[in-house]
Parts: structure tokens; sequence; C-alpha cells
């Protein structure tokens, strides 16, 4: 199997000579939040999937959910005029689930680079119709993670995701990332760097001139990038500054909307209304590819109002509105509601970053710790005091040492990612930390 994969997959990520070297994991099954791979070791997926397996492996109402829906329909589109009934059942209730975010239309995809690619064209469909032809730019953070089609590689903030395909998207710029542990501002007052962003962002604005600009794309806690966590004062601010100059605000909420910060979505933990929403993700938790965009009124409002522009939109996938992940995703909403997964997300969320906060204390290796919810991070750093980023072996080691010790966790440049699934326990936290403990003693 080692061989195969090498020989066989392409792994655009990973060299295959460097796969040989250092075996994959390769898993053949799993259950509850646990993974099993092929050699019989069961390991806690501190990695939640790719953030995405929020009630774990295990959830029988989701995979009943799409048994029956492949004997009673398992595939139809949603396109010009036809659609399926468990979409429009799944549009009902996902209305409901977001009207405190004032999203109330649905659109449907198969993962989160084309929910991202939705709200990016939908924005510059938008200010077309609206009578403003030239809101064509973008402006994203750094650190940004927004998938890899070529309009979210454009907004992306991480050059890794960017240099191997330019040309991107002209006319997209970026703020500093809202972070307290590395920013351009000399401070760590969380308050103080946001009015700072603030402050640049309406200086782009200036120049750029307000009426060349759709559309401001940021995530309510930056993922990939490295969870960073912003100050409650932000996305309110950046909310302000679009209305302000008619930029639409897009929340990419592909990793937060159900429930992983603690909140039921990331625009509420910070109590701020997005114009357009794109999830994906944990949507069917994880067990079939699928994503919704959600569409504010205001939004919807200037479509609906110009019926001669629809038949220009031009926009829509084959599998948009797929009814397995239509069934999949309202089994989905009905267990995170009966389960209750924010409040659990919160709670072992504040345990977890207890428990990190004892190993930065612990150990000279972590030179940060953040986190919302269950999307938690460390920074490992060579040198504290320079902040000198910690190299791949080290990271790898931590990693090695923590899968023996019972636990998957998830490297990324010079972080250590958490984002197990919101149904762990308090003792699932114990195991986590106690294996970051030892894979940090060991690579220290
Ligand atoms: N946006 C965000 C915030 C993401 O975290 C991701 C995936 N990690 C994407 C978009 C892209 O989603 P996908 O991998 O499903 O295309």
């Amino acid at each position: 199997l080692i061989e195969n994969n090498a020989r066989y997959l392409w792994h655009p990520m990973a060299h295959p000579a460097e796969m040989q070297a250092h075996p994959p994991r390769i898993v053949n099954a799993a259950e509850g939040v646990e993974i099993v791979d092929v050699h019989g070791k069961k390991v806690l997926d501190a990695v939640g999937g790719l953030w995405n397996v929020n009630l774990g492996y295990s959830c029988g109402p989701v995979k009943k959910a799409i048994r029956d829906q492949l004997d009673e329909l398992p595939y139809y589109s949603t396109f010009r005029g036809t659609t399926n009934s468990p979409l429009i059942e799944l549009s009902y209730e996902l209305a409901e689930w977001f009207k405190e975010d004032g999203l109330t239309r649905s659109f449907y995809t198969s993962g989160g680079s084309d929910s991202v690619e939705t709200c990016l064209r939908l924005a510059r469909q938008y200010h077309k119709i609206n009578g403003q032809p030239e809101r064509t730019k973008f402006i994203a953070l750094k650190k940004g993670y927004h998938g890899t089609h070529f309009g979210g590689a454009s907004v992306n903030g991480n050059q890794n995701f960017r240099r191997n395909y330019e040309p991107l998207l002209p006319g997209v710029f970026h703020l500093p990332a809202p972070w307290t542990y590395r920013n351009p501002f000399g401070t760590s007052d969380g308050a103080e760097i946001a009015a700072a962003i603030g402050r640049l962002f309406e200086e782009e604005i200036a120049f750029q001139g307000a009426d060349t600009i759709a559309a401001l794309i940021v995530e309510p806690v930056l993922g990939a990038g490295g969870v960073i966590v912003p100050h409650a004062t932000f996305l309110p601010l950046m909310r302000e500054i679009c209305d302000r100059h008619g930029i639409l605000l897009i929340a990419d909420e592909v990793i937060t909307a159900f429930g992983r910060t603690g909140a039921w979505t990331g625009s509420r933990l910070w109590g701020v209304k997005p114009d357009l929403m794109s999830t994906a993700k944990a949507i069917t938790n994880g067990y079939f590819p699928f994503g919704a965009v959600m569409i504010s009124e205001k939004v919807a409002e200037v479509f609906e109002s110009n019926r001669n522009a629809v038949g220009t939109i031009g926009h829509g996938y084959t599998y948009s509105g797929h009814p397995v992940g239509a069934a999949a995703a309202l089994a989905m909403l009905k267990e995170t509601k009966r389960l209750n997964v924010a409040a659990n997300a919160a709670a072992r969320g504040e345990e977890l970053l207890r428990g990190l906060d004892n190993l930065e204390n612990k150990h000279e290796l972590v030179g940060d710790v953040r986190g919302k919810g269950l999307m938690c991070a460390l920074e490992l750093v060579s040198n504290r005091e320079k902040k000198t980023p910690a190299g791949k072996e080290v990271l790898q080691k931590v990693q090695d040492v923590a899968y023996d010790a019972g636990v998957l966790v998830r490297t990324s440049g010079p972080n250590v990612i958490l984002s197990p699934p919101l149904v762990i326990t308090a003792q699932d936290v114990g195991r986590i930390v106690d294996a970051l403990d030892a894979g940090l003693a060991a690579a220290g």
C-alpha cells in the first residue's frame, strides 16, 4: 500500500521519496472520534477529518439519511427550473439556522472552494445588476485561506497557495492578519490592532476608490492560516467600514458555520451580519461533498427585483443541490441541534486552551497558543524571544510522538492545529493534551 500510494496517487503536497521515508498513515476504518489505521491502531482524530467531522465517524442519522436518499432519488440537480424535495426542505431549515445572521436564501455547491467562488461571483454580479459595474475588486486578509479555485487562490493570503498559479485575479488587495503574536504594528493589544487594520482598510479604499471595490472576504476565525482569533471589535469594525462604502462583506464560514467556535456561526460569535456566507465541510459531517452559500435579503432583493438580470447570471454546477448531500445536511442539522454541540465545543474548547496554556508554560518550544471553541493552535518556535519558527523536523517529531501516544494532530508551517470532533469529552481533551505533552518533550 505504501509503495502504490507513492507511485499511483499524486499528492501535490508530499514528494514520493518523502512518503517512502516517512510512510503516510493509511486509515481504513473509523469509529466515534477515533480513526483506525491499517495496523489496527486506534487514534483519536484531533484533526476531525479536516475540520469537518463535527459529530464523529459514527453518526447514525447522517449515514441512514444518505442510504435512504440513495434508494429514493440518488441524483437530481438544481439548474434553471429544476430542483428536488430534500433540497427545498434543507433550504427551509438553513434559512431557520441562519436567520439570526440575516441570511435566508441558499445556493448549493460541492465543497468549500466552490462556495467561495460562488460568493466572489455573486458579489460582482450584485454590483453589476445594482448599476455599479465598476465594483470588481476584492479585499482579503493575509493568512486567510479561501480554497484552491482561481478566485479563491487570488484572495488567499498565503503565498504557498498563490505563487505557482499566477497570474491570478487582478484587483485583489490584502490587509494584515488580525493577530497579536506576529503583526507589523508593534503591539499585542487586539483592539489597537483591529483599529490599525481598519485604518489601513480605509486608506486602501480611498486609494482604490470605493466605487471599484466589490467585497471584503474574511474568515471570522482564520483557520488554515494558523487559527488566528481576531479581537471582538475587529469584524464589527470591518462591517461598519464596508457599510459606509457600499462594499459587500463575505464571511468565509467553511470551517466556522456549524458550531466549531462554540457559537452556531462565526459571524454570530462577533455579532456581525454578512451579506454572503460560504459554508461546506461539516454541513454533511464530512460524509458527502457538499456546500451551501447563504445569501442575505439585501443581496437577494437586488437579484429578485431585476427580472431581466437573472438570465445573465450564468452560474451553477452539475452537482448544485445534490439530493444525497441535502439529505445528509438535513440529518446533520437535526443531530447538531439535538446534541447541542456548540455548547460542548465551547466548554471543551476552554478546557483544551487551558491544557495548551499549561504546555506553553512547560515547553520552551511553544511560542503561542490560540483558539476559540474547538479550533486551536500551538505555534512552535526554536527561539521564544526572537519568535523564530520551529523547523519542519520538529513539527514532524511532535506529530509522530503524539500519534504513537494515540492522537492524530495536524501540522501546518510552524503550527500544530487542533480541530477535533465537537462531540469529544473532557477525557478526550486530556488525551490530546497528554499526547502533545509527550510530543513536545521528545522534540524539545
Ligand atoms: N474556505 C475555508 C475557510 C477553508 O478552510 C477551506 C478548506 N480548508 C476552503 C475554503 C476550501 O474548501 P474545500 O477544501 O472544501 O474546497
